[in-house]
């Protein structure tokens, strides 16, 4: 984009609400085409311009190196730790240290509102964007929305209020769009913490997800699909559910998460400054990924509540991605009895850390890798980055 079409956009006019997006049925309801940032749609959308090793020059001055192992899997970074806070913030999904961080950057003024997003109050699971002002506004918006959530929609109110600087929390598909658009937001500074983000789905499918994995769908205010291999559900009352991953009904579930993320590549949020996840370290640890300077700096205001320690990676993901592949596609749901045993000898022998990770990305990327070459032969090319092409051909898939 060049600067003879700045501001341009403020002429644009923003979708209706229910109005077919221009990425069609693979649009992730970002945001940006809520906004006037839609007159960037085609360039900045994540779905129609996949442009990820681009935007990592422009914001980390330079790509991945596809030859360094873990940069090929976790992107751009200077720095990987697992960590946890002293004193977990309540509520939060993890120990809440992306809510600490971004109450850090209001308090010490470094940053004059977030952009994350809140619940409604009939719906603990339907997303509102916001852009945060006080600690208290950023403590409404803890915990997951495991919904797709138009985080970009308040961008324009961002531009109107005069805002300089900025922080914006978010996923890769929000992010990738935002570093398309960034100089368009007239900011002196942006920040960006992202989180990693897989299988997410629109507000029915979540409903139809709950509905055919959890006893009790109304009472789950929180849930994980965590490194032991089983999805724990916490509920009203503060009991946990857990359900094994093998004995998810995959054949109902199919159809369940958005085709967007059927299609995502972005697992790990290349183009954030800093990544809060948690699949790259042990259990009951989060995950941290220092991408640039900006990232460091941001953690850096929390380092003093928080416990770290180095990350570790065990096991052999391989086999078992491989053989994950014909059991996703042929909808393969094993007896509840057989999919716990299967939960514990893969819990005991299984891959951890930084393996772990690497086993998620892998399964994700070779389903997501034959749903693009199913349903949309004629983006596969352009649309799989590099370092994704180079992850899924260490497999055999099937139809080869
Ligand atoms: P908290 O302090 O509780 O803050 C959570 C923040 O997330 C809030 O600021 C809120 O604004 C933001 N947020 C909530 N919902 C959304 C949404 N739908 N879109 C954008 N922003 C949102 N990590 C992994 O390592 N592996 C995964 O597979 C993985 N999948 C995820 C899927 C989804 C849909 C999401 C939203 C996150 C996922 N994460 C994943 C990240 C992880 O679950 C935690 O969000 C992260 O570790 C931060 O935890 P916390 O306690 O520090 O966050
Ligand atoms: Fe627009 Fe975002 Fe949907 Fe792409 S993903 S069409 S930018 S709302």
């Amino acid at each position: 984009m060049t600067s003879v079409d700045f501001n341009k956009h403020k002429k644009a006019k923003a979708l209706k609400p229910n109005s077919r997006r221009p990425a069609k049925e693979l649009c992730s309801e970002c945001g940006l085409c809520d906004t006037y940032y839609i007159h960037y749609v085609k360039e900045a959308c994540a779905f129609i311009n996949q442009q990820i090793g681009e935007l990592e020059e422009q914001t980390h001055r330079r790509s991945r190196d596809l030859d360094n192992a873990n940069e090929l899997y976790f992107g751009v970074h200077q720095d990987m730790m697992a960590a946890r806070k002293q004193q977990p913030i309540e509520g939060a999904q993890w120990t809440g240290i992306v809510s600490s961080i971004a109450i850090e950057m209001l308090n010490r003024r470094l940053v004059e509102g977030v952009v994350c997003v809140q619940n409604t109050k009939e719906d603990r699971f339907q997303p509102m964007p916001v852009i945060a002002r006080t600690p208290e506004e950023i403590l409404a918006a803890r915990v997951n929305k495991p919904t797709l959530s138009p985080n970009l929609s308040v961008l324009e109110q961002v531009e109107q209020s005069g805002m300089k600087r900025l922080l914006v929390i978010g996923v890769g598909c929000q992010i990738q769009a935002l570093r398309a658009v960034e100089k368009q937001l007239g900011l002196e500074k942006l920040y960006v913490l992202g989180t990693p983000c897989v299988d997410n789905v629109t507000r029915a499918g979540l409903q139809k997800f709950l509905e055919t994995t959890s006893r009790s769908p109304d009472t789950v205010v929180h849930y994980e699909f965590m490194q032991d291999f089983r999805v724990h559900f916490k509920h009203e009352d503060g009991s946990t559910e857990t359900v094994p991953f093998f004995g998810l009904k995959t054949n109902q579930l199919k159809d369940v998460f958005a085709p967007s993320c059927m299609s995502c590549f972005d697992y790990v949020n290349s183009l954030a400054d800093l990544v809060v996840g948690y699949m790259g370290a042990p259990f009951g640890w989060q995950w941290i990924v220092v991408r640039n300077d900006t990232g460091k700096e941001m953690l850096d205001l929390v380092q003093d509540q928080l416990d770290t320690q180095p990350v570790m990676s065990q096991g052999n993901r391989k086999e078992a991605v491989q053989q994950s592949i014909p059991a996703y596609d042929k909808g393969v749901t094993l007896p509840m009895w057989a999919a716990k045993l299967m939960g514990v000898v893969i819990e005991r022998i299984g891959p951890k850390g930084l393996e772990y990770a690497r086993f998620s990305i892998d399964s994700h990327f070779t389903r997501n890798y034959l749903y693009v070459k199913r349903n949309h032969p004629e983006q596969l090319e352009e649309h799989v980055p590099e370092f994704a092409k180079r992850i899924v051909g260490q497999y055999r898939l099937p139809e080869e």
